[in-house]
């Protein structure tokens, strides 16, 4: 968006540059939402902006798994009725909901928070990655299901943690193959993860 040739009056033209920064919203999409919320209603726009504050403001990590919450510890990790001794490991919090979705996991996650990538100076260091080994010192943790995405830095990823873990004597598994290589686990569905929680294997 190049905000000197434009037509439309400052303001537009700077919500149109924001929606444009999101993910997945093209210059199209970024006009269309742009005139949508003018013409919606102050208290509509208002409910919006408020949204987006708010989501900034109250949303906090969880300090034993790390996913975002608005509660410490997050509900998963409180509640009571899940599976205390597996451990899922996944990039990133958005990678919980597919895994949720599924039904078929009713165990603990914690979240990296990223993936090692030299190329771009992530080391394990920048990880959740002592972390995770702090929780596995109490000794309940009976397995660690590694759920980074089947992509090479993925694999590198988890390739370092059962290496890490493996000495300490918790079972180390890997989600199965059949998830589409190279893609990302936010974008395969339900029955795919399902197959790849139930046919994980011991790495
Ligand atoms: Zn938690």
């Amino acid at each position: 968006m190049t905000a000197e040739f434009t037509p439309t009056a400052k303001p537009i033209a700077r919500l149109i540059e924001e929606f444009n920064k999101l993910p997945g919203i093209g210059p199209k999409s970024a006009q269309r939402l742009t005139y949508y919320i003018l013409r919606a209603s102050a208290e509509e726009a208002e409910a919006l902006a408020d949204a987006i504050r708010t989501i900034k403001e109250k949303i906090i990590l969880c300090s034993t798994c790390y996913n975002i919450t608005d509660s410490d510890p997050c509900a998963i990790c409180q509640d009571q009725d899940r599976e205390r001794s597996i451990i899922c490991v996944v990039e990133e919090p958005i990678d919980i909901i597919p895994l949720e979705r599924t039904k078929k996991y009713r165990g603990l996650y914690h979240v990296l928070h990223g993936v090692i990538s030299p190329s771009d100076g992530v080391g394990p260091e920048e990880l959740k990655t002592k972390e995770l080994l702090s929780r596995l010192n109490g000794g309940s943790i009976a397995e660690i299901i590694l759920a980074t995405n089947p992509n090479v830095e993925g694999e590198a990823t988890a390739m370092y943690l059962q290496r890490l873990i493996a000495p300490l004597g918790t079972r180390v598994t890997r989600l199965a193959r059949g998830l589409p290589y190279g893609g990302d686990l936010e974008y395969a569905d339900d029955v795919t993860i399902a197959r790849a929680l139930e046919g994980r294997q011991d790495m």
